[in-house]
């Protein structure tokens, strides 16, 4: 299968602007970036466009900022850039405007300036348009290389992609690659490990791969919404109560399909979600009263790990557990050691997931790490990306050369 978009592979964009649409929505600490891995990602790009002569200006939100927001400047990422590039990033003082216009103007071919946290302006969530003509007015070309946030109709992922020649940038298209061989053409047998704790954003992933999927193993906070609805005990485990009936639902879905849906058989219990916490492992899932589930336990993590090691396909998605707590961190490392064993295709999204596995100093044993968390989610339940649906057609470039 080929990807339908055109790829900055194909824009002419020697001696002209391109607006390149990132993903710097890094974490920070102290004015500093404290993990650059978004930033590198985009780095093929950025060397491909540059090497090409094209003059670069750079849009990314950080954060969820209400207005201009100087905690939430993206000079740290443009710093960050910078040295990894090699070269001098120059900060534009907004996301549009005259003075960000002239700076525009004055670029050479290979130059990089990076506009403002484009969250500064209302008018990017609400994906205005009146921003999107105000950004279009800087540049010739638009390459979105922002997987992570294709999944948002936001000025800069969306309104903007009707207004200029638009691309997908290289990282975007590896995204949509790797994650369509999973949901429409998967090596079997195809299994999934969910988790975490974002259960909403996760059942309609579950719904759509019952049919298709041979084990989908539940592990996390997600145990819970099931545990309940069976009737099981869950003490102070966290539930997010608005999942439950959805879990029923799945629970009579999954009998009736040839997908095993598969559940803790042992967990580890916590009196808080603390690492200092009295700490006991309960062979079973009956939460007695004071207690809550912060683990899988050793039975589980062992089923899941053997099922993982003879799956086609795994996908990866949420902690078993609450990994930050060295006492709870058990299940998921017995899982991720199982995904970085396994010799079949490796697929990982979100962002807790995927600060674990480099914790654990795995990410670089899995075939492919997603940079989006909720994009991941949602290209795999099927649902069109307003980012990417919104970028030139191959065909139409094909036609025109
Ligand atoms: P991801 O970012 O990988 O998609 P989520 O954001 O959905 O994952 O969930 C990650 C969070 O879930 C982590 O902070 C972890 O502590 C929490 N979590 C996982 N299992 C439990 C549990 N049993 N009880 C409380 N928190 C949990
Ligand atoms: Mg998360």
């Amino acid at each position: 299968m080929s990807f339908a978009k055109a790829s900055v592979r194909d824009a002419e964009v020697e001696g002209r602007r391109v607006l390149v649409r990132v993903d710097f929505n890094v974490p920070l600490a102290n004015g500093e970036v404290t993990d650059d891995s978004r930033i590198r990602g985009t780095l093929p790009t950025l060397q491909l466009l540059r090497d090409r002569g094209a003059k670069l200006i750079l849009v990314t939100h950080l954060g969820r900022p209400d207005g201009p927001d100087p905690e939430l400047s993206v000079a740290p990422a443009a710093a960050r850039l910078g040295t990894l590039l090699g070269v001098d990033v120059r900060m534009a003082p907004a996301v549009v405007g005259p003075e960000v216009e002239a700076l525009a103007e004055e670029l050479a071919p290979g130059d990089v300036v990076m506009l403002e946290n484009s969250r500064f302006e209302p008018g990017e969530t609400s994906n205005d348009p009146e921003l999107a003509h105000s950004l279009a007015r800087l540049a010739d070309v638009y390459v979105n290389d922002a997987f992570g946030a294709a999944h948002r109709a936001h000025a800069t992922t969306e309104g903007i992609a009707h207004l200029l020649p638009a691309y997908a940038g290289l990282l975007l298209e590896r995204e949509v690659e790797e994650l369509e061989a999973v949901r429409d053409d998967p090596a079997q047998p195809l299994r999934l490990v969910l988790g975490g704790a974002k259960v909403k954003d996760k059942i309609g992933v579950i719904r759509r791969f019952l049919d298709v999927a041979d084990r989908i193993m539940i592990g996390g906070a997600m145990a819970f919404s099931f545990f309940k609805r069976q009737g099981i005990a869950v003490g102070k485990s966290l539930v997010d109560e608005a999942s439950v009936d959805a879990a029923g639902e799945i629970l009579e879905r999954a009998d009736e399909t040839p997908c095993e849906l598969m559940l803790p058989v042992d967990i580890v219990l916590g009196r808080g979600f603390s690492a200092q916490t009295e700490r006991r492992e309960l062979d079973g899932t009956e939460v007695p009263d004071g207690w809550m589930g912060l683990d899988i336990g050793k039975r589980t993590g062992a089923v899941y790990a053997d099922a993982i090691s003879s799956a086609g396909t795994m996908f990866w998605n949420g902690p078993m557990g609450a990994f930050e707590l060295p006492p709870f961190a058990a299940g998921t490392r017995a899982v991720a050691e199982a995904v970085a064993d396994a010799p079949g295709t490796t697929v990982v999204g979100g962002g807790d997931s995927v600060a674990a596995l480099d914790e654990f100093g795995l990410a670089d044993r899995i075939d492919w790490i997603s940079t989006g968390g909720g994009a991941s989610l949602e290209l795999l339940e099927g649902r069109e990306l307003p980012g990417v649906a919104a970028l030139l057609d191959s065909e139409a470039v094909s036609s025109k050369q």
